[in-house]
């Protein structure tokens, strides 16, 4: 798989994202919980050994990072 296909799936999951939840303004430690949340399931998914599902949530954690960044540029005073 290319870079750009993966940055592809990154910004297709980014797309989804808006669409299930809007626009997201959360603070950096509400963010952060999120982030976390999905390297716990990227962590179950590796230690089941399940290779797509791992995939899939590093998908998410790429995805939840640019959102977060978008987020700290759209709130900075
Ligand atoms: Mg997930």
């Amino acid at each position: 798989m290319t870079k750009k296909e993966i940055l592809d799936l990154i910004l297709n999951e980014r797309s989804n994202q808006d669409k299930k939840w809007g626009e997201q303004n959360h603070n950096v430690y509400k963010w952060l919980a999120i982030l976390g949340e999905e390297v716990g399931e990227a962590n179950k998914a590796a230690l089941e050994s399940k290779d797509s599902e791992l995939i899939n949530e590093l998908i998410q954690i790429s995805s939840v990072s640019v959102a977060m960044i978008e987020s700290i540029y759209r709130n900075r005073k």
